[in-house]
């Protein structure tokens, strides 16, 4: 599902950073931790083509990564990948209701709206669809961040710290939304964090078999 070899990234005018090879079956759990600066969010911008790497391949979902074209990569991304940013990006303009629609658009997909509010509603947020982002708290700006990131479906479910600034009750249930949204969708999830409380919150065994491994970055690898 999602496979690298070799990968590393040399940004313009900065740091070369190189990754351990990972090979991450459909619907596992893959846990990248490591202190700040270490490489996490490269490596996830990596695996949604958001950046080419340097240095190495990816495959991801069936999909060679490393020659993707920008409007190629735009597409496949939109498709491919529920990405939950650290920084939620909802546009503040929109509802909610219109964010998710955006996330239909950008997949060159018609607006949908049974589909926009099974997704609010299965986070239970169904009720907020015509408010503002700039509405709601964290916790719901959160959940709402994630129906839009799972809305078509994807094959991989990419959250970059998504327990950042949050309080253990509030990280246990973001940890157990993300978990529990991967697998109700067979998606494969990816979890980038320096919150060591996270690994903890992982059940030991997922899915049956497929339990979920640690990709530790370190600072030596830079
Ligand atoms: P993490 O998510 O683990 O905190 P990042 O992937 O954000 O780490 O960053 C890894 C390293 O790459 C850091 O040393 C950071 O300073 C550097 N870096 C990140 N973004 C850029 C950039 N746009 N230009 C140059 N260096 C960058
Ligand atoms: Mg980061």
């Amino acid at each position: 599902m999602i496979t690298t070899r070799g990968l590393a990234y040399q940004y313009p005018n900065g740091a070369r950073l190189a990754f351990p090879d990972v090979d991450v079956q459909q619907g596992a759990v893959l846990l990248i931790s490591g202190p700040s600066g270490c490489g996490k969010s490269t490596w996830l911008a990596l695996v949604a083509a958001l950046v080419a790497p340097t240095e190495g391949s990816i495959l991801v979902a069936g999909q060679t990564l490393d020659a993707l074209k920008s409007v190629a990569a735009d597409a496949w991304r939109a498709r491919a990948i529920g990405f939950l940013p650290q920084k939620l990006h909802l546009s503040a303009a929109l509802s909610v209701y219109q964010n998710l629609a955006m996330a239909q658009w950008a997949a060159g997909q018609v607006e949908e709206a049974s589909r926009i509010h099974a997704a609010l509603n299965a986070l239970g947020v169904d009720d907020l669809a015509l408010r503002k982002p700039g509405q709601l708290s964290g916790g719901q700006a959160q959940r709402v961040a994630l129906a839009r990131a799972v809305l078509l479906q994807p094959q991989v479910i990419l959250a970059d710290e998504p327990t950042a600034s949050l309080d253990d009750e509030a990280a246990t249930d973001a940890v157990g939304l993300l978990l529990a949204t991967a697998r109700a969708q067979g998606s494969t999830l990816v979890i980038a964090t320096h919150d060591a409380r996270v690994a903890t919150l992982i059940p030991p065994e997922i899915n049956g078999q497929i339990g979920f491994q640690t990709l530790r970055l370190l600072r030596n690898q830079l």
